[in-house]
């Protein structure tokens, strides 16, 4: 184990690489009645309009035409927002040998303990168990090797326009199913935000850059495409002396994925509640293995007290073994986090999510406590970014 890793698990904060401005760590206190006023832009039914648009791509299975459609939508809808101009990322994909972790039997991914009752939680891969038959063809063209592409768009920092913070979610799926809450609920979470912060009267010091990540469930390769393609060309100004940066150096990278789904833990017979419990909440989670552990927990933290500030309805906990998500690839480099309805590795994989990669992954499967987690998740990040980013609004 790493002395970094020890360290952050004992819960001593360490100066540890690149420092983050002293700015940065304070949030405003009381509420900052300009950050509440952006926060309060976000909308329940507006979320859950988009999250409805993307479900009438089905499964959105990345090397299918319902992916390169689903692709087109977004785009399209970051463009309505004014996040101009839209770019696309574009790569070459290849079927790999699936990659396995060994870890012990009560261990999970990304390094926490089992606990408690557990229930199954493979991938659905049984077309006939999508029983709605025009889902069920929808989702049947296969996935074909080839090229592939990714769409981001970029709020220009109006002070330091070479500094960005990158917010992610996976706009892909896989199960048979509509992938509404993996990822639809995160890719929606980051359209709003993309629609909120582009609104004219907004403006930000430093650059964020929203992305819809491809490939997230074949093995995250839309994400190391990016940091393959992209991290040397951190805060070059392009052309010289134009002011513009291509790719602004990161300051962390934000990712969201499956954000509204919280019923608790399985019960002995494998049921799970048909209801949100009451205690649910927001799993921000950074990786103690990291060499950014430090950087990455002070991050997570930021956005936990941001939670208690400006979300509406449900807490945050913060966590230390962010694992198997887009932010994986930028936790060596960058201070990362991702949040989830629950903790990826205890809690994820122990079951806690029936739809999970299965046809019941619907729209329809969730009612409003469920939308709302995810969009609570929303003012989460709204309101950190914000603070870390530097909102102002002109009139
Ligand atoms: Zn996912």
């Amino acid at each position: 184990m790493r002395l970094s890793s020890v360290l952050v698990i004992a819960g001593i904060c360490v100066p540890f690489g690149a420092p983050l401005r002293a700015q940065q760590l304070i949030l405003s206190e009381p509420p900052d009645p300009v950050i509440t006023s952006v926060v309060d832009r976000l909308d329940l039914e507006r979320y859950k309009a988009t999250i409805k648009g993307l479900t009438q791509f089905g499964d959105r299975r990345q090397g299918t035409a319902r992916n390169r459609a689903a692709i087109d939508w977004i785009e399209a809808q970051l463009k309505s927002y004014g996040c101009t101009p839209t770019e696309r990322l574009t790569y070459q994909w290849q079927p790999k040998p699936p990659r396995r972790a060994t870890i012990g039997p009560n261990q999970t991914v990304g390094g926490g303990t089992l606990r408690g009752n557990r229930r199954g939680t493979r991938p659905n891969v049984d077309s006939l168990k999508q029983t709605d038959l025009a889902l069920r063809a929808l989702n049947t063209p296969p996935t074909v090797p080839g090229e592939r592409q990714e769409v981001y768009c970029t709020k220009v920092g109006t002070t330091h326009p070479e500094e960005m913070y990158i917010v992610g979610a996976h706009m892909d799926g896989i199960g048979w199913g509509e992938a509404a809450n993996d990822d639809g609920s995160g890719t929606a979470l980051v359209m709003e935000l993309a629609r909120v912060l582009s609104s004219p009267d907004v403006r930000t010091s430093r650059s964020i850059r929203f992305i819809l990540w491809n490939n997230e469930e074949s093995g995250l390769e839309g994400a190391e495409a990016y940091v393959a393609q992209r991290r040397a060309l951190q805060g070059q100004e392009s052309p010289a002396g134009s002011g513009k940066y291509p790719e602004p150096k990161w300051l962390g990278m934000i990712q969201h994925d499956m954000m509204m789904f919280d019923h608790g833990m399985p019960r002995a017979d494998s049921s799970v509640s048909k209801q949100q419990r009451p205690e649910a909440d927001v799993n921000i989670e950074f990786q103690s293995r990291s060499p950014m552990a430090a950087e990455a927990q002070k991050l997570a933290w930021i956005f936990a007290t941001a939670n208690e500030r400006y979300a509406h309805d449900y807490p945050a906990t913060v966590g230390q073994h962010m694992t198997n998500t887009d932010s994986d690839p930028f936790k060596d480099i960058v201070p990362a986090i991702s949040l989830r309805e629950n903790e990826r590795g205890s809690q994820i994989g122990a079951g806690w999510d029936p739809q999970w990669h299965q046809p019941t992954d619907l729209f329809a499967t969730y009612t409003d406590a469920d939308f709302r987690l995810g969009l609570n998740a929303g003012q989460t990040t709204l309101a950190a970014i914000a603070e870390l980013a530097g909102l102002t609004l002109v009139k």
